[in-house]
């Protein structure tokens, strides 16, 4: 059975056993999760931050409809032209219709979660037109044909060694030693194909509606150069990137490097209104190296807005899930929780994963196709101390799981009689206090019994099997917690 038949149980298996896959994510959730603390740290007035981008983020989705005219309107006024697209469908007719009529052959694209949200390069590929991914996290699985596996580290599964095989098989190149090797291979590569591409296509982090300002932010400069060489910028953003006013970036743009990647600020913010303007030297000097696009007029530069729904109306008009909307995509809360610090990004089996993935990809794709999501969490809320928007990521989990199982589906149980027994028994001794304490005492001492060195291991308690399969649990040692507590009061 193949990685994408499978159901999240068996990716997560899989995951589990893959020593690989578990270095690599080890290694990078704890380096971004200490590089995220000190950055932090340096910001005393972080809460008042996180509370003002969640006022400003709530003002805005409430008011969506208002803030996206602004923006199109402004757009339009830039010179640049706005297409309303309701599905995913409509994203890729759109750009596949317009590289058609400009004669555009290859597009060079920009880290977009948003067109890989709707699986924008198998469209244009099936249309003819030769996508080519520059981020180089984004690069590295177009190569390897895989899906990306972090919001904003798309290859954090991947080591160093796995991408230089890669590099050498699919490039053609010697073998890469150092990371600076692979990122010259991937530079020498890529700089032709910004030269010769007629398109080239980016998300956005925030659409500013007072200014019609596209920001996009990151570290390697490959937006600069698709949203600068080609002559034609297309822009694919989900309606939930607006923000009201230019001076909100203010906080925005302090909360985003910080909880994304531990920095104060990325190596490049762009600024974009409409389209590229002439710059001479520049001009003539890319004219010159380029094949698809000779020497550009003023005129002939454009840029497009795609404003994309693709199922957001939908959670708009749920009032409690509408919350999800104000998500900036920064992938704190993914490093921090404990479910996606072992099984990585794929094993959910959708573009967006970890907590806000476990949110929106069932509501994105229906609760039939992902509604097992909301129950891969262990509901300790480390997410949402992580998130800068302050997204309430348990409850939103929880009210998922309630969606979920009223629909009727078969996920969240138990998968075997003695995990079923002992649930259904956890159910009756948690409404019963004196009940809750006495059975707490006999499985604490049965699991002490079990236990070997002050762990419990999974051959010791079968209804502990599927816990204790990949980690031990530690014995328990004293009394309960409430036992504890009465004493320290
Ligand atoms: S839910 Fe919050 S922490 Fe997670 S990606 Fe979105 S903004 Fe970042």
């Amino acid at each position: 059975m193949n990685h994408a038949e499978q159901d999240l149980a068996g990716r997560s298996h899989a995951a589990l056993e893959d020593a690989v896959l578990q270095t690599a994510l080890k290694s990078a959730t704890d380096t971004f999760i200490s590089r995220r603390r000190e950055a932090v740290a340096g910001v005393p007035e972080w809460q008042a931050l996180r509370a003002r981008a969640r006022r400003v983020k709530e003002h805005t989705i409430n008011n969506l409809d208002y803030y996206l005219e602004q923006l199109a309107e402004k757009v339009r006024e830039h010179g640049g032209h706005v297409y309303w697209a309701t599905t995913g469908e409509d994203v890729g007719h759109y750009c596949i219709e317009l590289a058609r009529a400009r004669g555009v052959t290859s597009v060079v694209k920009s880290k977009s979660m948003a067109t890989e949200e709707i699986e924008l390069n198998h469209a244009l590929e099936a249309a003819g037109v030769r996508p080519i991914e520059t981020d180089l996290g984004e690069y590295i699985i177009q190569l390897a044909r895989e899906k990306p596996s972090h919001i904003i580290v798309p290859a954090i599964h991947k080591t160093r060694e796995q991408i230089a095989e890669l590099f050498a098989e699919k490039l053609k190149c010697g073998l890469a030693r150092e990371v600076a090797e692979i990122t010259a291979v991937a530079r020498e590569r890529l700089r032709g194909e910004f030269l010769s591409a007629g398109m080239g296509i980016t998300g956005a982090n925030f659409a500013v509606a007072e200014t019609g300002t596209i920001v996009l932010v990151e570290n390697e400069g490959n937006i600069r150069l698709s949203t600068q060489v080609p002559r034609i910028h297309v822009a694919v953003v989900g309606i939930e990137k607006v923000v009201p006013r230019f001076e909100d970036l203010s906080v925005f743009l302090r909360l985003l490097p910080r909880s994304g990647t531990g920095q104060k600020q990325t190596a490049y913010v762009s600024f974009l209104n409409g389209p590229r303007r002439r710059t001479r030297g520049v001009e003539a000097d890319v004219a010159s190296r380029s094949s698809e696009q000779g020497q550009a007029s003023e005129s002939e530069f454009e840029f497009h807005l795609v404003l994309m729904d693709n199922g957001r109306t939908r959670i708009l008009a749920d009032e409690r899930m509408r919350e999800s909307l104000y998500c900036i995509r920064c992938g704190a809360c993914l490093n921090v929780c404990p479910v996606y610090q072992k099984i990585g990004g794929q094993a959910y089996g959708w573009i967006y994963p970890g907590p806000i993935g476990a949110v929106v990809s069932p509501l994105l794709q229906g609760l039939k196709q992902a509604g097992e999501l909301p129950f891969a969490s262990s509901l300790c809320g480390a997410c949402r101390d992580a998130c800068p928007v302050d997204i309430n990521l348990p409850d939103l989990l929880l009210a998922l799981r309630a969606k979920v199982k009223e629909a009727g589906a078969d996920v969240g149980v138990a998968r075997n009689f003695a995990e079923r027994t002992a649930m259904r028994g956890y159910a009756a001794a948690v409404k019963r206090p004196k009940l809750f304490a006495a059975a707490g005492r006999l499985v604490r001492g049965l699991a002490r019994l079990v236990s070997k060195d002050g762990k419990v291991r999974s051959a010791g308690v079968p209804a502990l099997g599927e816990w204790t399969k990949y980690r031990d649990l530690p014995a328990p040692r004293g009394g309960s917690f409430r036992e504890r507590w009465k004493k320290k009061r």
